[in-house]
């Protein structure tokens, strides 16, 4: 494995979570250009062999959701999400930019369970996702250009690859004072720190599920896409909130 030798310099910390959710959505935006003008993706509502039990996402992105099940008047849906929380799921012993570190350092990757079959995505319901607009990062850029229903298998490019860590690795980074977490687990967390009585498990249980975000230590660019990946940052480092750059990679 090949790594860039772009890092993050000095930038702008966001610190309220109105801010971050302003640079994550510009951040979406960005990603979907890149997407609609790179690949050719099948997926679409009602597609979702993909929606399995098994997605992480951040902090920042699990109180995207929260906000969203209030304004949707959906908060009843945590109760789905607690009732089956007993089912596995894969739960992230490292985040993105910790495995980052961790192979930079010529370290290995821990072994993980992760088994599609686990089950479906509490968040699925007749094939449909309930929070589709507020769906985190890891749902967005799991596409394919081909169904995969049938072979059970995704398809996507190599340079898709590497933009989606980039984001990953960003998204992270943003969100680098929160937590990486199962979906579930988040969910469950946000919930009961919020409003103690809605669920029955407590805070503190879901904590221990939670990894640690951290900063972007390098990007994972393979050499033949650091050209190509080049207007991606800058787009990325032309993001402004409240007149701050939130990012500088280069
Ligand atoms: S990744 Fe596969 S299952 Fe998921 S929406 Fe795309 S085509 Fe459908
Ligand atoms: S949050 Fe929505 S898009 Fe993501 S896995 Fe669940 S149902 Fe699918």
């Amino acid at each position: 494995m090949i790594f860039g030798k772009k890092r993050v310099k000095k930038e702008q910390r966001l610190v309220t979570w109105e801010n971050k959710s302003i640079a994550l959505h510009r951040l979406y935006e960005i990603y979907d250009s890149y997407i609609a003008e790179t690949l050719k993706p099948v997926c679409g509502p009602g597609c979702a062999v993909c929606c399995t039990r098994n997605v992480i996402l951040t902090t920042l992105e699990g109180r995207g959701i929260m906000a969203f099940l209030a304004r949707s008047k959906q908060l009843e849906l945590l109760s789905k999400v607690a009732g089956q929380a007993h089912g596995k799921r894969f739960i992230p012993r490292l985040t993105t930019n910790a495995l980052v570190r961790l192979f930079a350092n010529s370290g290995e990757a821990p072994e993980e369970m992760l088994d599609p079959d686990w089950g479906p995505c509490p968040l699925l319901d007749q094939g449909r996702c309930r929070i589709y607009p507020a769906r985190p990062f890891g749902c967005r850029c799991l596409l394919s250009t081909v169904r995969c229903a049938p072979s059970g298998f995704a398809e996507i490019d190599e340079f898709t690859i590497t933009l989606n860590q980039v984001f990953l690795q960003t998204i992270e980074h943003l969100d680098r004072d929160g937590y990486t977490a199962n979906l579930t687990d988040m969910l469950l967390y946000l919930a009961a720190s919020e409003n103690p009585e809605s669920l029955p498990e407590q805070p503190d249980q879901a904590a221990q599920q939670m990894t640690a975000n951290t900063a972007i230590p390098l990007l994972l660019v393979p050499p033949e896409h650091r050209l190509r990946i080049q207007p991606v940052l800058e787009d990325i480092n032309r993001i402004c909130v409240q007149g701050h750059h939130v990012w500088t990679l280069r």
